[in-house]
């Protein structure tokens, strides 16, 4: 069987998280459920009115491109793209056509070894949203999203797999999330990725025919429709039939691809300038400060990712955990600034992921009560008494819990046990005494420890705790 490569190349809009829309003053906010409220003559497109652009929407859209490595343009406009569709008022979209503001970029996938080249970015506005009945008699309009800023992204055609595919969206997300740009909810269609797809044999110079793929609303469907589409394409191509130019969607239901028509297909946008909007020249002079926005930029995702993998010791999967909340970073690395070891870090790492996260209810340490000194203290004890889980577990749970010095803690506590002179005496003489259930043991006999442990329990007519009593005999039979 022939061997064929995937070629793909996305467009992604995101829509931009700024207080108010592209053109006009109407509040743009994802969370106003009320259809029709956050609209104006402007973005409801009425005879006579004027955009205004929004600065804030151009500026964050730059901050983007900088992010991406990519040039920003000296001279930018506005075109107006003309499709008829009830979502959109005017008749037309302002976007951007051969002047966007940002070009030639780079983005790495995680590991950064893999580079896909980002062709163009521009701005624009979104559309209203459609909301059909249920026995598909009638739609409603809702154009609160009508004239949000949007930012579409275009790559060049360097994808190759689906895997790929999925890790360079994601990684996007994170960028337009640590930039503060985007929500990026795919969920929400905050963030819609249209993936082009076309398949060639190994040594083909030219491409194979393209399929359009859209309204993938999650990474996961994005990654499944395209392992799905390969395939697809694959077994048609060993069969020797042709593959069909489409735009095609996703059935999660049957987890299949199918034809969609779409109302863009084999349209002419009829792209013209926008007469009612100045070009704009992003300089200080006009008041764009790129070097300030330059410096704006945060700590990005790759650069956290490195500097975060050299630092703790993470895992690949509790690396990319945190770093898809940058809040979350920034909380754990707080946490683990009091902590210089190597293996005290490997303790409040562990102690970070599988206690503290768990004892605030699975998601953010954004509000803990722990403080990076318990932390580092605790980390200490942990390391520096050699205490096993059954101990520190308790310990870690007691100090959350009292917010209390790990400390003090461990003395005051049934814990301080481990360090009670009389009770290791008392220890010691149960193994000698009982050499038969020590050799058991030895060999395996896990039971054993049991009587063992009761014998210690009567010598101290039962004051000590039997878990640290069982731990101190582990100990002391290893
Ligand atoms: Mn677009």
């Amino acid at each position: 069987m022939a061997k064929y490569i995937p070629t793909i190349g996305l467009e992604i809009h995101a829509e931009l998280t700024t207080q108010t829309k592209m053109f006009c003053d109407s509040l743009n906010d994802p969370d106003t459920h009320e259809p029709n409220v956050n609209v104006c003559p402007i973005c409801m497109g009425h005879p006579g009115t004027l955009p205004v652009v929004n600065k804030k929407a151009v500026e964050e859209v730059i901050r983007v491109g900088y992010a991406l490595g990519c040039t920003i343009a000296d001279v930018s406009k506005f075109d107006r793209k003309n499709y008829f569709y009830p979502d959109l008022p005017k008749g037309y979209q302002i976007s951007q056509y051969d002047m966007p503001f940002c070009s030639e970029g780079n983005l790495k996938l995680p590991g950064g070894k893999t580079n896909i080249r980002i062709e163009r970015i521009h701005l624009e506005e979104d559309t209203g949203r459609l909301v059909h009945d249920k026995d598909g008699k009638y739609s409603l309009v809702d154009f609160n999203r009508a004239g949000v800023p949007l930012m579409e992204l275009v790559t060049y055609p360097d994808l190759h797999s689906a895997k790929d595919t999925r890790l360079f969206a994601e990684e996007l997300r994170r960028i337009l999330r640590y930039l503060g740009a985007s929500y990026a909810n795919m969920e929400k269609g905050q963030m819609r990725i249209e993936v082009n797809l076309s398949i060639a044999k190994e040594n083909q110079k030219e491409l194979g025919t393209k399929v359009e793929m859209k309204n993938l609303n999650s990474f996961r469907v994005v990654e499944d429709a395209i392992a799905y589409e390969i395939d697809r394409q694959t077994k048609l191509l060993d069969e020797g039939k042709k593959i069909v130019q489409d735009t095609l969607g996703w059935d999660e239901s049957k987890k299949l691809t199918f034809s969609q028509r779409s109302k863009e297909e084999a349209h002419d946008y009829r792209y013209f300038p926008e007469p009612d909007l100045p070009s704009l020249h992003i300089d200080k002079e006009h008041g764009f400060d790129t070097s300030a926005l330059k410096k704006s930029l945060p700590e990005l995702p790759q650069a956290k990712r490195e500097r975060l993998s050299k630092k703790y010791p993470l895992s690949e999967a509790r690396a990319h955990l945190l770093l898809d909340d940058p809040q979350e970073v920034n909380n754990y690395e707080e946490l683990m600034s009091e902590i210089g070891g190597t293996k005290e870090r490997q303790i409040a790492t562990e102690y970070f992921f599988n206690e503290l996260r768990v004892l605030e209810g699975g998601k953010s340490t954004k509000d803990t009560k722990i403080t990076s000194k318990q932390l580092g203290d605790f980390s200490t004890i942990v390391v520096k008494e050699g205490l096993s889980s059954t101990i520190a577990r308790p310990l870690f749970r007691k100090m959350y819990e009292t917010g209390g010095d790990p400390t003090e803690l461990i003395k005051s506590d049934d814990l301080k046990q481990t360090e009670d002179e009389e009770l290791k005496n008392i220890i010691r003489e149960v193994l000698t005494e009982h050499a038969g259930p020590v050799a058991d043991y030895k060999k395996g006999k896990k039971q054993a420890l049991q009587f063992l442990v009761g014998q210690v329990m009567a010598k101290t007519k039962g004051k000590a705790n039997p878990q640290v009593v069982g731990t101190l005999l582990e100990k002391k039979l290893k």
